[in-house]
């Protein structure tokens, strides 16, 4: 089969031929029909994020088709051919976070694209039928970013819903592939002004289009007043910051308001002072990795009912190359997927 594999960081993916994966007891085949390109990837790619041994297929957001049944996964209440969607946070399935429901913060990190192989290829490997959720009528390339684009900011916004009660604001930097869903979810789960933050033009219209009240352009000199302003000069109740680096942590730690929250979603690697003056007086700073299955199985089914609109843009795993470079130039609006 064709995969884009990372052989050295920093260098191009290399596509090539590689055997087609035979599944072990209880794993699961998948063709995959679309993989979704992350900004995870780029910095994986980059040696921003560490812990990813080469040459590897990344490729986190997955969706596609069961191609073929390790023994003993079958019978288990999928078929052949079945349409699925891949959560991607595999556990070891027995610790204290997976038995909770939150198997994306297993004590043994194994996300498929981290560690065992990806989605950037014509197979995968999935460990488990309980890691496959019917598609329920989606297309894998509609699909394939709701089990991280669509999920992580889902998760990330329940974090804050108790919050966002009327007359608060939410603040929301970096309107890509996460943030275009984020705003989606911050509408329609909260009655609160959504302020979007986001240096770059179309991903701001993007955001006006999917119902933010306000947009900001970062680099504006007084960026952190109309953020302020827009708050009705309480501050907001949360900021969602999808970037993560030392400027948008800047800007979240300003901007947040008494007894608010932060949720740090970005892996930009930035950091943030704390201190009791530093922030607002009981405000919360938090991080959110990805999300839970049973959350995944709740954004399908908004997306199933049509009450979320996906950016997405196709291209052929082979344009790859060009689509991580799209992407650090930051010229992808919303998600690009792959299909092999
Ligand atoms: P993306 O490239 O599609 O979107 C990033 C957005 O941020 C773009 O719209 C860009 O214009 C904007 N931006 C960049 N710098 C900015 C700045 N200084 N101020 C304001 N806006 C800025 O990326 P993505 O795929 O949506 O991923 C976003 C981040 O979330 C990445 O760091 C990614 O690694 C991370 N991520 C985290 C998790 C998690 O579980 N925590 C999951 C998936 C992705
Ligand atoms: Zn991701
Ligand atoms: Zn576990």
């Amino acid at each position: 089969m064709k995969a884009a594999r990372l052989h050295t960081l920093g260098a191009e993916f290399v596509v090539e031929d590689v055997p087609i994966p035979v599944p072990g007891p209880g794993e699961v085949r998948i063709r995959v029909g679309a993989a979704g390109a992350c900004h995870s990837d780029l910095h994986i790619k980059s040696g921003g994020v560490k812990g990813v041994d080469l040459p590897h297929t990344l490729g986190h957001e997955n969706a596609g088709w069961v191609d073929a049944f390790g023994a003993g996964a079958e019978g288990q209440g999928l078929s052949l051919g079945d349409a699925v969607v891949v959560f991607g946070g595999w556990g070891c399935g027995h610790c204290h976070f997976c038995l909770g429901g939150t198997e994306q913060l297993c004590d043994r990190f194994r996300w498929g694209g981290m560690g065992p192989e990806g989605g950037y290829a014509e197979y995968l490997i999935v460990p488990s039928v309980r890691h496959l959720i019917p598609a329920g009528g989606l297309h894998p390339a509609d699909a394939a970013p709701l089990t991280d684009a669509a999920l992580t900011p889902y998760s990330a916004v329940k974090k804050t819903l108790s919050r966002l009660v009327p007359g608060t604001s939410a603040v929301l930097i970096g309107a890509g592939g996460l943030g275009q869903y984020g705003v989606q979810f911050l509408k329609m789960l909260t009655p609160s002004t959504v302020i979007v933050v986001d240096n770059d033009p179309h991903k701001r219209e993007l955001a006006l289009e999917l119902g933010a009240d306000v947009v900001v352009d970062p680099s504006a000199e007084s960026a952190t007043r109309t953020i302020w302003d827009a708050t009705d000069a309480r501050g907001a109740a949360a900021v969602i910051d999808f970037v993560g680096v030392d400027a948008t942590l800047a800007t979240a730690a300003a901007v947040v308001g008494r007894q608010g929250i932060v949720v740090v979603v970005g892996l930009g690697g930035g950091s943030v002072r704390y201190s009791f003056f530093g922030l607002a007086q009981g405000a919360t700073l938090t991080s959110s990795s990805w999300g839970s299955r049973n959350e995944l199985e709740e954004v399908l089914t908004f997306a199933q009912k049509g009450d979320l609109v996906s950016h997405i843009e196709r291209f052929p795993l082979a344009a790859i190359n060009d689509v991580f470079g799209r992407l650090h130039h930051g010229d992808i609006v919303g998600r690009a997927v792959l299909i092999p």
